[in-house]
C-alpha cells in the first residue's frame, strides 16, 4: 500500500442548531497519507483537525468527498476501511463501569476480534496498566484514562493509528510513554497521524506535516521543507530613513518597512545576526536602534497562508 489515506474533496457542514449557524468545518480538503510515516495534522483549535479525525474513524459523516482506508473507499467498504485504522480520540470517554481489561476485550469484540488473536495483556503492559487492569475505570488518573484509550485504539491491530491530540494537558512521563510507544509501533510498520497544536511537538515526530486552517488544507510538506521555511528570524533596523545596502550574506533578504524601517530577514541557521549588522556597519549604514523578531506557529501560517 503506498497511500495509508487518500482524501479528495472532503467537506463537513455541521448542521445549525438553536443560536449557532451552520458551520463549514471542512470546505473540500485533498490530503493523501503516505503508508509508514509518522504524520502531523496541524492547525490551531478550531481549524478542522478532529472533525478529519472522526470523519475517517467513522464517527462523523462528512457532507461530501471521498476518503479511501487502506485502499478501501469508506463509502463502498465501511466495514474494512474501518478495520484499518485505530483512532485515539481527543475526548477522554472511558466507560466508568468497566475494568481496563474489561474495555480492550468489550472493543475486540466490536471489530469481531476472535479470542485467541487477542493481545489485551500485551497492551495493558505496553501502556503501563497493568496493575490497573481490573480496576474501575471511574477510579482511574486522566493520565491512565489517556493510555487506556491508546490500548483501546490498538485491539484490532490497525494499520493506521490516528492520536488526535494525545499530549494536550499531558505531564512530560505520559509525554514520554506516548512516544516511545509510537515510534515502536511505527518501526514495526504501523502508520501514524497525529493531530497537535503544538509545532515543536510535530516537528520532532513527524515525516511529513500538513497544516489546516479555516477547514482547508494550508499546505502539506516534508517537515524538513516546513522547518526550512520557518527558519526564518527577522531584524528590524532604523537606519534614519531609507539608505543604499552593501551585499548581504547569503540567505539574507532585506526589505523597506512602509514605517521606514528596514526588515532583514534570514536564516539564523547559516547566517548570523553580526554578520549582518557587520555588513551594514561596513558599508556606513546608520544603525540607530536594532529590534529582532522571531517566528511563532502564528508567523509559519501567516506566511503558509500568503504563500
Ligand atoms: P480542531 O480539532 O482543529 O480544533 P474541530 O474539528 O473540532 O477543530 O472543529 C472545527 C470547527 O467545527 C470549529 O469551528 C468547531 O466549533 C466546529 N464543530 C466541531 N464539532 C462540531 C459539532 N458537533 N457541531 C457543530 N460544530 C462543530
Ligand atoms: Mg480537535
Amino acid at each position: 500500500m503506498t497511500n495509508a489515506i487518500e482524501i479528495t474533496g472532503l467537506r463537513k457542514t455541521y448542521a445549525a442548531q438553536g443560536n449557532a449557524p451552520a458551520k463549514d468545518a471542512l470546505k473540500g480538503v485533498d490530503l493523501t497519507i503516505p503508508s509508514g510515516s509518522i504524520f502531523g495534522l496541524l492547525g490551531p483549535n478550531g481549524a478542522g483537525k478532529s472533525t478529519m479525525i472522526n470523519i475517517l474513524a467513522g464517527l462523523v459523516n462528512k457532507t461530501a468527498g471521498k476518503v479511501t482506508i487502506w485502499g478501501f473507499d469508506q463509502d463502498v467498504n465501511p466495514r474494512q476501511s474501518r478495520a484499518a485504522i485505530g483512532v485515539m480520540p481527543q475526548e477522554l470517554n472511558v466507560d466508568p463501569f468497566f475494568t481496563p481489561r474489561a474495555s480492550l476485550e468489550v472493543q475486540a469484540g466490536l471489530y469481531g476480534v476472535p479470542k485467541s488473536e487477542r493481545w489485551t495483556d500485551e497492551l495493558l503492559d505496553m501502556v503501563g496498566l497493568t496493575d490497573q487492569a481490573n480496576a474501575y475505570a471511574r477510579t482511574l488518573s486522566g493520565g491512565m484514562r489517556r493510555r487506556l484509550l491508546l490500548a483501546k485504539a490498538l485491539v484490532h491491530r490497525p494499520q493506521i493509528l490516528v492520536l488526535d491530540e494525545p499530549t494536550a494537558g499531558v505531564d512530560i512521563t505520559l509525554r514520554e510513554m506516548l512516544w516511545n510507544n509510537v515510534r515502536k509501533l511505527n518501526q514495526a510498520g504501523m502508520t501514524i497521524i497525529l493531530t497537535t497544536h503544538y509545532l515543536e511537538e510535530a516537528e520532532e515526530m513527524c515525516d511529513e506535516i500538513a497544516i489546516i486552517n479555516h477547514g482547508e488544507l494550508v499546505i502539506r510538506q516534508g517537515t524538513r521543507d516546513l522547518l526550512a521555511r520557518a527558519d526564518g528570524k527577522t531584524l528590524v533596523i532604523d537606519a534614519g530613513g531609507r539608505v543604499d545596502l552593501p551585499a548581504l550574506p547569503q540567505g539574507a533578504r532585506p526589505e523597506w518597512r512602509s514605517d521606514g524601517r528596514l526588515a532583514i530577514s534570514y536564516p539564523p541557521s547559516r547566517v548570523r545576526a553580526d554578520q549582518l549588522l557587520d555588513a551594514l556597519r561596513g558599508a556606513g549604514v546608520p544603525i540607530i536602534d536594532v529590534a529582532s523578531e522571531q517566528p511563532d506557529l502564528e508567523d509559519v501560517f501567516v506566511e503558509m497562508t500568503r504563500a
